[in-house]
């Protein structure tokens, strides 16, 4: 495809990732400034065209017809719940022309249904611009193929295993023939299928996966399936990365691991550091911040609430939404980069377990599609009872199959590896909270 013939989206992702290579090294005011301006033609935006934010940002509005800082943080944040019960009430009734195409996606599902949220083009150009920004951090080819073992869909509780399709990663911008292939294969097949598909690369390829799979294919004996195979590095995201796996990448694949954050609702939010490990906040797209239980803004270190507020969003818009992670802001990047940056470990508390040698984290999709066909009519819950040890607390509709103990236990014990106790207790009232919605983990 030559230049002339290309996509518009395409030149827009390219003049946008342009740009965001220089703003990410422009002074902090400028980045603060240009935010600023963004955020208002946001919040202008959600208040004149969703019904939610017109009824919620009437009455902050100052006699210069805009919503200041002051303003901005009492404005309330948000969780999905409530975004769930006023769903209809953030789609937006009058999308700019601008904003290209609209695209309904849905949100991983832990508990309860997945989450519908509009997208747009230009929120699709923003993340791509952003995401791209950051292969070029890392100095990642491009033209290379990519290996992506992710779930096969937003809807992560689907049981079928591969699932491959071949398509293009690259940069949009350059000719297919030197744009590096997208390789699929789900997450829901086995380590041993897993490691199999992965030796048939003949060249130098990445790695997409989630952290959690990473592990369990590197704890694999099907790792030597793969062993020679060049993997130039793991791209990851959607779980926490912990330094041990981190090392063990090193060890058995001799590549980095290279980590961002983003949210299915939110779009791209912070992206690691190539220098020094902590999450650079994607300043241009997205204001976020850190919040007490009291609402107010966290110091430097200290963990709080992660609120998102994606800058691009105008088909679905979100307002201090908080997707229910702790973050903790760092100190100014030695990089020289002026982005902002969180520390390393973001997290989920529902998602989280303590297990001896130190914190774990589920895949969702994973652990639930293994435990639905092990105990296929049970309700279920993880209880954290203390470091290491979980119970697998279970009830079931009288008639329904019986859960086989022996199965859940020897499947959790091999899925956490770490030393971990796991204890099954039948409970009748397990998952029944006010709200008809229950987290996977829980603590005592
Ligand atoms: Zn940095």
């Amino acid at each position: 495809m030559s230049q002339d013939n290309l996509p518009e989206n395409a030149h827009l992702t390219q003049r946008m990732f342009n740009s965001l290579l220089a703003s990410q090294r422009a002074p902090l005011d400028d980045l603060v400034l240009h935010q600023k301006q963004t955020l208002q033609a946001l919040l202008t935006h959600a208040a004149a065209t969703t019904p939610f934010y017109r009824e919620h940002l009437s009455g902050l509005t100052e006699t210069t017809g805009r919503i200041g800082p002051d303003g901005f943080r009492s404005i309330e944040s948000i969780d999905r719940a409530r975004v769930e019960r006023c769903w209809p009430g953030f789609i937006s009734q009058d999308i700019p022309v601008s904003h290209g195409q609209q695209r309904i996606v849905m949100t991983a599902a832990t508990a309860g249904a997945p989450l519908r949220v509009v997208r747009t083009a230009m929120t699709d150009i923003a993340d791509a611009a952003a995401i791209f920004r950051h292969y070029d951090n890392f100095k990642t080819d491009c033209s290379l193929d990519m290996a992506e073992i992710m779930a096969p869909s937003g809807y992560t509780r689907r049981r079928e295993g591969r699932h491959i399709d071949r398509d293009h990663w690259g940069h949009p911008w350059v000719p297919d023939c030197d744009r590096g292939r997208l390789h699929r294969y789900s997450v829901f097949s086995s380590c041993a299928d897993q490691a199999a598909w992965l030796g048939t690369f003949e060249k130098p390829f990445y790695l997409r996966t989630y952290p959690s799979n990473l592990h369990r294919l590197l704890e694999s004996a099907a790792q030597s399936d793969f062993a020679d195979t060049n993997i130039l590095a793991v791209h990851s995201t959607g779980e926490p990365v912990s330094p041990d796996l981190r090392e063990t990448c090193r060890l058995k694949l001799g590549c980095e691991i290279i980590d961002h954050y983003a949210t299915a609702e939110c779009g791209l939010v912070a992206t690691q550091c190539p220098e020094s490990g902590d999450y650079h906040i994607q300043q241009e797209s997205c204001l976020v911040e850190v919040l007490r239980d009291d609402g107010g803004q966290c110091d430097i270190g200290e963990s709080g609430h992660l609120t998102l507020t994606p800058l691009y969003n105008y088909g679905f818009p979100l307002i201090r939404y908080q997707p229910g992670d702790k973050a903790r802001l760092s100190s100014a990047c030695s990089c020289g980069r002026t982005l902002p940056c969180l520390q390393a470990d973001i997290h989920r508390p529902e998602h989280t377990l303590l297990a001896g040698t130190g914190v774990m984290t589920l895949l969702p999709g994973r652990i639930t599609s293994t435990l639905d066909v092990l105990a296929p009519d049970a309700r279920w819950r993880l209880l954290q009872v203390d470091d290491g040890h979980i119970n697998f607390v279970y009830s079931y509709p009288r008639g329904a199959r019986r859960v086989k103990e022996s199965d859940i236990v020897r499947f959790l014990t091999s899925e956490f590896k770490h030393a971990i106790v796991v204890v099954c207790q039948e409970d009748p009232a397990v998952g029944c909270t006010s709200g008809g919605k229950f987290s996977l983990i829980s603590s005592v």
